[in-house]
């Protein structure tokens, strides 16, 4: 049986506090008009699990975003209730080092509650992943066996500071952590693809996620894809693409092997997530 196709990233249209500059590049993307469409329809959860699956995707992982200071904020508790009840949607929850006293206990009430997985973001929340200060979260991360993704490589947004961003600092965490998976979010964009794919080959705990890359140069940014297989997962950063549906249909096409495309389209995320296909 085929695996099912899971987009391991993807942000909700309605956030509480959305920052100026986020709003500027959305609209950018989409069009003033296209953008309010698109805000008013998939509000809607049951509208938007219908939107995945005209886009042939079954699962999408749906993160939160408490991030003030650079594009606004997404709170866990939306997030929860948008996803809630629904199969095909996978809450992450979003942690930030200065807003939180006890992370790790912090994390410990998020997953009781129903969130699989979590998502830091060192270039918007501004601090470095390797800092001892993290460790007892990523302790805590290790122990309940929850997948943490990390912002790593450039960003557009106003306030956000790309030295953060640097994949290098996750090796740290990698081998101080080897039972915590950690996903290279956008995979080093702009500066570090070398150093994202060297790091997800070296580290059995490190994967590769491609959101917000345009799916034609792939293979431009990672020429051994076909090799790296086994460690990437497909990630739109929808609403961050005009097109999600395309999106998935390039990758389809890339030349590399059925078997490849299929564990980077979601059979590893599956792995990761525990879904069944
Ligand atoms: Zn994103």
């Amino acid at each position: 049986m085929a695996a099912p196709v899971i987009d391991f990233h993807l942000h909700t249209v309605f956030y509480e506090q959305y920052n100026e500059s986020y709003r500027e590049w959305i609209k950018t993307m989409h069009g003033e008009e296209k953008w309010q469409r698109v805000i008013c329809r998939y509000q809607d959860p049951d509208l938007f699990c219908e939107y995945l699956q005209q886009c042939g995707i079954d699962y999408g992982v749906v993160m939160a975003e408490l991030t003030p200071a650079v594009t606004g904020i997404c709170s866990n508790e939306y997030v929860l209730e948008f996803c809630r009840g629904r199969k095909s949607l996978i809450p992450f929850a979003s942690i930030n080092p200065a807003l939180s006293v006890d992370m790790a206990q912090e994390l410990s009430r998020l997953v009781e509650l129903g969130f699989r997985g979590l998502k830091m973001y060192p270039t918007y929340q501004h601090f470095y992943p390797n800092e001892s200060s993290l460790y007892p979260l990523y302790a805590r991360a290790e122990k309940l066996q929850i997948p943490v993704m990390f912002h790593t490589g450039s960003s557009v947004f106003r306030r956000a500071k790309i030295k953060y961003g640097e994949p290098l600092y996750l090796d740290d965490v990698a081998v101080d952590f080897p039972g915590m998976t950690i996903i290279l979010v956008h995979g080093g964009r702009g500066f570090w693809y070398d150093q994202a794919a060297f790091l997800s080959r070296l580290h059995a705990n490190v994967y590769l996620e491609v959101a917000g890359l345009p799916a034609h140069k792939l293979m431009t940014y990672f020429p051994e894809l076909e090799k790296l297989a086994d460690k990437v997962l497909f990630g739109s950063d929808w609403p961050g693409v005009p097109d999600l549906a395309k999106n998935v249909e390039t990758i389809r096409n890339l030349p590399l092997s059925r078997e490849a495309i299929e564990k980077i389209l979601g059979g590893n995320a599956a792995k990761l997530l525990q879904i069944e296909g």
